[in-house]
């Protein structure tokens, strides 16, 4: 299969190298150099323009940060809805709003393009390893045909309903991760305080009912969960940026439909207060520097 990849940063990179090692050949183009140069130290070509990565792709995959991004990259006059050839299918994988979602891909179905939202959870560690979730938003028959597609880079594939419906699912999800991160991070600052050592408190939470997948994976204390950025001195991984960025997106769902979420906007508030601070490159689980240095 012939695929143009729109966005190769830390999640695009990986997921396009599974594309790669699947057997289907790639084109990539990101705006920014260093990150494009990438693309060819796994098999991939470089496209010079974002037009030339699409025009000849029979899929085209965009992982972009935000809803404008996206906007701009698919509705602009040189955009991937002008410059695909007819049956291409397109599938974004950013996570973004329900809203924007649903509009680009109305926009594509004006131009008679098949489009899909699926944005995915499982982080650059599951987008290396090839065991991403993909929550797939749009037509079961469009998902059937790119299915394939996905399963080089995810391991369930999840069809959440009609256009929007990916976004959807996404926003409940990171709202889940958000809220659990901070609250890992009360419970070892507490934890730490009363004297627990966080090695014996994470042996006894990772077997007991306040376990969670954040635990498991992104514990912000070093030296205990290999997989963590805390390890790293909290480099993303998945950026507080990004995860600000998706609560408070969860909030204005939240708000279109009158649910009541009341950690979630809790959670939001503390992520974009994280983020003003100037924290916004860290890595997500870094919160727990706000919670610790955070008086009573
Ligand atoms: P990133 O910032 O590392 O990568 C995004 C890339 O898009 C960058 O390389 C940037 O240069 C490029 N880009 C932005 N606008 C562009 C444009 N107009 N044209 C071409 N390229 C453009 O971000 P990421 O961590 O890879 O996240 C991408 C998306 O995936 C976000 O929506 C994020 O919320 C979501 N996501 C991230 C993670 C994670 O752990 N990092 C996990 C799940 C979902």
């Amino acid at each position: 299969m012939m695929i143009g990849f729109i966005g190769t940063g830390n999640m695009g990179h990986p997921m396009l190298r599974n594309l790669i090692k699947a057997g289907n050949k790639v084109i990539a183009f990101d705006r920014s150099q260093s990150a494009l140069q990438s693309v060819v130290t796994v098999g991939g070509a470089m496209a010079s323009s974002q037009k030339e990565a699409v025009m000849d792709a029979e899929i085209v995959i965009t992982m972009l940060p935000a809803g404008e991004d996206v906007r701009a990259v698919y509705g602009s006059h040189d955009g991937v809805i002008a410059t695909a050839s007819n049956d291409t299918i397109l599938i974004d994988c950013s996570t973004i709003d329900v809203e924007n979602a649903r509009a680009v891909a109305k926009e594509a179905a004006a131009r008679g393009l098949d489009m899909l939202d699926a944005p995915v959870s499982g982080g650059v560690a599951g987008a290396e390893a090839g065991t991403l979730t993909f929550m797939v938003g749009g037509s079961a028959e469009v998902l059937n045909r790119a299915r394939s597609v996905l399963e080089a880079m995810g391991k369930n594939i999840v069809h959440a309903g009609a256009s929007g419906s990916g976004q959807a699912a996404k926003l409940c999800n990171n709202m889940m991760l958000g809220i659990s991160m901070i609250s890992i991070s009360e419970a070892f600052t507490m934890g730490q305080k009363l004297g627990l050592n966080p090695q014996t408190l994470f042996d006894i939470v990772s077997t007991a009912s306040g376990s969670c997948w954040a635990l498991q994976n992104h514990l912000p204390i070093p030296g205990i969960v290999e997989t963590a950025a805390s390890n790293r001195g909290f480099r993303a991984g998945f950026a507080v940026a990004m995860m600000a960025k998706d609560l408070r997106l969860a909030q204005l769902a939240a708000e279109s439909v009158d649910a009541s979420t009341p950690l979630g906007s809790t959670a939001a508030a503390l992520y974009t207060s994280f983020e003003d601070s100037g924290n916004q490159d860290l890595d997500y689980s870094a919160v727990i520097k706000l919670i610790a240095e955070q008086p009573r």
